[in-house]
């Protein structure tokens, strides 16, 4: 997979842009706040639908613009496509097309364009809260499969109306007359997300402890635990089963979940548990070894879409590098030699040896 060409109107800092790429490294270089990270995000809308600094579409908008235009090229199972998005600055909806034709939602986009994001914040997701690995998970996932990204937008509506009723019980007692329902398909997606993430994990596990021990000198072993609601017994048992176990746990929570006024039972909370030779890394697990990890995880995203798809995603890395200490830029800089390559970053330095670079300066391409 690969984009050939970007044109942005009116989104965030860019009036007007345009540039073709390198089918490898594109380096995008430039001081603060000039829109280096923009443009990944311009990237990441267009391959997924949503940006990941912001929720609010009206943000991306150029300031005083009234629309925002993202257009790209993609080449993708050898096949050549352009994908394009205009977003408005009301009420109107956004408009999305594919090579020239409508479509009416985003999942007629899935697969044309896949993207895995790096940025600084996921150096320490393993040292963080279980917020932010369940995202890993469900970012990789809603793009691998259509109906997992059904299954998680569902579960999320229906949690937000359980909790709404839970909360709302004593004004309106009559809305516990809806919980039984809530329950019966909040088991059921629950158990679709539960087995898709736990078998997803048990991949990532396997690539990811390969990425981690060649970085660590074949010393440290990688492994990956999938956390769910304590009655489910094997999260990567077939759905149907663990679908009756979130019913038992339901069912011995009912009381509590009243009481309490909060929704307690059920996958929202899950979590991972990544350990080097069996020690948890979130208590023991140095700075060096959580950012290797990190990065072990994501060459394994990526490793996983292409045995899925068959096609290499687009690598986008955001400022990661600086981060890094030189050995560990050098390990990630090997491993990510194929497929197409975005990497922002403030100083000029070896990287621009290689493939091409973009000047970028407040919106704009430097000449
Ligand atoms: P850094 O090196 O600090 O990460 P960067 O080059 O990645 O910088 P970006 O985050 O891409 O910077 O761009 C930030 C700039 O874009 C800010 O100056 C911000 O004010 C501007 N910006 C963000 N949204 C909009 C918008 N909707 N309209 C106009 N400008 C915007
Ligand atoms: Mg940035």
């Amino acid at each position: 997979m690969r984009i050939i060409s970007l044109s942005l109107n009116g989104f965030r800092n860019y009036e007007s842009f345009r540039c073709e790429f390198d089918p490898g490294v594109n380096l995008i270089l430039g001081q603060n706040a000039q829109g280096k990270t923009n443009l990944l995000e311009a990237i990441c809308y267009l391959s997924r639908g949503s940006a990941f600094r912001t929720r609010k579409e009206a943000e991306l908008i150029r300031f005083g613009a009234e629309f925002a235009e993202l257009s790209a090229a993609v080449e993708s199972y050898q096949r050549e496509q352009i994908l394009r998005t205009v977003m408005f600055s009301g009420r109107r909806p956004r408009q999305l097309f594919l090579s020239g034709v409508k479509k009416s939602s985003r999942e007629e986009l899935d697969g044309v364009l896949n993207t895995v994001l790096f940025c600084p914040e996921d150096l320490l997701v393993l040292k963080k809260g279980a917020a932010e690995r369940r995202k890993l998970l469900d970012d990789a996932l809603c793009q691998l499969r259509p109906k997992y990204a059904r299954a998680l937008e569902e579960y999320k509506r229906l949690l937000a109306q359980k909790s709404a009723a839970l909360r709302e019980r004593i004004d309106r007692p009559e809305m516990l007359e809806l919980i039984p329902d809530y329950n019966e398909r909040m088991a059921q997606t629950g158990a679709i997300l539960i087995t898709t993430r736990a078998k997803y994990l048990s991949q990532l596990e396997q690539r990811a402890a390969l990425h981690h021990e060649a970085f660590s000198g074949g010393l440290e072993k990688l492994s990956l635990k999938y956390q769910t609601v304590s009655t489910v017994t094997d999260p990567k048992a077939p759905a149907l089963e663990v679908y009756q176990q979130l019913r038992d746990h339901q069912n011995s929570h009912y009381r509590a979940e009243i009481e309490s006024m909060q929704c307690l039972s059920g996958p929202h909370k899950d979590d991972f548990e990544a350990a080097l030779n069996g020690l948890p890394m979130k208590a023991f697990a140095s700075q060096g070894q959580t950012r290797t990890a990190a990065i072990s995880l994501k060459l394994a995203e990526r490793d996983l879409f292409e045995a899925d798809s068959g096609e290499l995603p687009v690598l986008l890395l955001d400022d990661v590098l600086s981060e890094l200490d030189p050995g560990r830029q050098d390990f990630v800089l090997n491993q990510i030699r194929r497929g197409q390559v975005f990497i922002t970053c403030c100083e000029e330095d070896k990287l621009s040896e290689i493939g091409k670079t973009i000047r970028i300066e407040n919106g704009a391409i430097q000449a």
